[in-house]
């Protein structure tokens, strides 16, 4: 049951990941098919289920539909049967946690997704995740404790969301400033077509470290608000924990970015270098990596 209301979230984040960055609604109109526009019932709406009958192909036109759509729905139907298989295998013991990772999991998809293709986190994903948080720290918590939880979500938050800020004002402030001393060292025209022997060489390590500039950044705000959704569903133990594996797994999505850089006009309109990638996927898989380690306040033994 959890990885079929698992596929069909994902199915639904598909349409999520589409409509929001273009300003359109999420629940109206339906679903329709991206060549000849068809409204799709229900009954050929089956994550996964349908584009294997109907052999990925529209069943009105036979235009074929995205094998990437699949994957969503595939990796959501499995992360929802991996979340109920661990919670009802014991990993979690307090209910709240496991609902909250499953919250922050679930929306994080979406979230990951927004941010690889636009370099943004939708605020409106950002407060589901902290409203459906508080929520569920709220309701989960036994009787006697549900202010004291209901503080503690917030805290936490508040406590990841600041520290992430710190993070993001230190870098701006650092890279800068660096950038402006390394640039007011170079004499000016040759930055970038220096064209003579080992002094090149060594200017163009210079320009490379010069092109951090005052725009680039460690940490985005949309990473900070993404913090502040994962402090209140994982709790502040794990964004902080989290920041290594997330420092690691953007590493390797830095290599991947090198080997296919993004297309000129794309970056020219974002504002950004075409090897730049967005942190907030990395971010999320971090914190997520972690709380499970730290599942229960403290760590793995
Ligand atoms: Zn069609």
């Amino acid at each position: 049951m959890a990885a079929a209301l698992g596929g069909c979230l994902g199915s639904f984040f598909n349409v999520v990941v589409w409509r929001l960055p273009r300003g359109e609604s999420v629940v109206h109109p339906g679903s329709r098919c991206p060549h000849c526009g068809h409204a799709i019932p229900f009954y050929r709406n089956f994550p996964v289920i349908t584009w294997v009958l109907q052999r990925g192909k529209c069943a009105w036109c036979s235009g074929p539909i995205p094998r990437f759509y699949v994957l969503v729905e595939a990796f959501c139907a499995l992360l929802g049967a991996f979340w109920a298989y661990g919670w009802m295998g014991g990993f979690w013991t307090d209910p709240a946690k496991a609902v909250g990772w499953g919250i922050f999991a679930f929306l994080s998809v979406p979230m990951a997704l927004i941010d690889w293709e636009h370099f943004e986190i939708p605020d409106s994903l950002v407060v589901v995740g902290c409203v459906a948080g508080t929520v569920a720290a709220l309701a989960l918590a036994p009787e006697d404790l549900r202010l004291e939880r209901f503080v503690e979500a917030l805290k936490s938050g508040l406590l990841s969301a600041g520290f992430l800020y710190a993070i993001h004002f230190a870098s701006r402030v650092g890279l800068g400033s660096w950038g402006a001393l390394v640039r007011c060292f170079l004499p000016k025209g040759i930055r970038w077509n220096w064209r003579h022997g080992q002094r090149r060489q060594f200017l163009d390590v210079l320009v490379r470290w010069a092109r951090f500039h005052g725009d680039m950044e460690a940490l985005g705000l949309g990473d900070v608000s993404l913090g502040l959704a994962a402090g209140i569903c994982l709790g502040f133990p794990s964004v902080l924990m989290g920041l290594a594996p997330a420092a690691a797994l953007g590493a390797l999505g830095f290599l991947y970015r090198r080997s296919r850089p993004l297309h000129q006009n794309r970056a020219a309109q974002l504002g950004i270098d075409p090897q730049a990638i967005p942190f907030g996927p990395f971010l999320a898989l971090g914190f997520l990596l972690a709380s499970l380690f730290l599942r229960d306040g403290v760590m793995l033994r």
